[in-house]
C-alpha cells in the first residue's frame, strides 16, 4: 500500500523539493497550493500525514490546521507545520491550532523524511497468536 502524504504549500520549489524527497521514499503526493483547496483534498484524499506551510495566501496555516481539526476524519490525522525560523511565536501558534509538530524551513534535504517519519502513525501490529 501506497502512502499518501498531503503538501500544502504556495511555493513550487518548496512543493518540488518536498515531493521529490518524499516520492524518493515510497510516498504518493498530493499537492494543494491555498488552504481552502487543501482542506478539501484532506476530506478526498485521507492522507497519512499533511504538511503544512504556514504562510499561505489568504488563509494562513494556522487557520487552515484549525478548519482540519473540525473535521472528525482528519481529527487524528497528523498535521505538521513547516515554517520559517525567523517567524518568532509561530510555533506556539502552529501547536495551539492542532498541528502535532513542526520543521523549519528551509527545509533539509538530508533529515527531511525521517523529522516526518517521527510524526507518522503507528504501523498497526500484525496479528499475532490468539
Ligand atoms: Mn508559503
Amino acid at each position: 500500500m501506497r502512502r499518501t502524504i498531503l503538501l500544502i504549500e504556495d511555493n513550487e520549489q518548496n512543493r518540488y523539493l518536498a515531493t521529490f524527497l518524499l516520492e524518493q521514499h515510497g510516498y504518493a503526493v498530493v499537492s494543494a497550493t491555498d488552504g481552502p483547496s487543501g482542506i478539501a483534498a484532506a476530506r478526498t484524499v485521507a492522507p497519512c500525514l499533511i504538511l503544512l506551510d504556514i504562510q499561505l495566501p489568504g488563509m494562513d496555516g494556522h487557520a487552515v490546521a484549525r478548519e482540519l481539526r473540525l473535521h472528525p476524519e482528519l481529527r487524528d490525522t497528523p498535521i505538521l507545520a513547516v515554517t520559517s525560523y525567523a517567524m518568532v511565536g509561530d510555533r506556539e501558534k502552529c501547536l495551539a491550532a492542532g498541528c502535532n509538530g513542526y520543521i523549519e524551513k528551509p527545509i533539509n534535504p538530508e533529515t527531511f523524511v525521517a523529522e516526518i517519519e517521527l510524526f507518522k502513525p503507528p504501523v498497526p501490529a500484525p496479528p499475532g497468536p490468539a
